[in-house]
């Protein structure tokens, strides 16, 4: 074992919210391949009944950028968390530089600010 940078949080702490990030991680690369799916363009005829379900399809696809969008950004998130933890800068506050309440972080491990900031959630 080696000394470690000064730790805000206790080792197993730390295994704790890795393994959350992790499940958090695996939950949405599944997510993110299904919708890759629901993305990729149709095979559109130029009849109406083809014009119609062009229409649809084009709504359902913005429909699905907006959700891949977002969860793009949570996934670039957890990412940094991730990042942070093996840094060992993880659990301290990005406003105040106070450490983050243990029960605040496994509720949301990529939260960047303790609840009293809370200037990014
Ligand atoms: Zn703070």
């Amino acid at each position: 074992m080696t000394t470690a940078v000064q730790q805000p949080l206790a080792s197993e702490q730390r295994d704790m919210i890795r393994d959350e990030l992790l499940r958090s991680l695996t939950r949405l690369e599944r997510s993110m391949k299904a919708n890759g799916l629901a993305v990729r363009p149709r095979d559109l005829e130029q009849d109406t009944v083809g014009r119609l379900s062009r229409v649809e399809a084009l709504q359902s696809q913005g429909l699905t950028k907006t959700l891949a969008a977002r969860e793009q950004a949570q996934l670039e998130q957890i990412v940094a968390a991730l990042r942070r933890l093996e840094e060992g800068t993880y659990g301290s506050c990005n406003c105040c530089g106070g450490a983050i309440p243990m029960e605040r972080l496994m509720i949301y491990p990529e939260t960047l600010s303790c609840s009293v900031c809370a200037c990014r959630a």
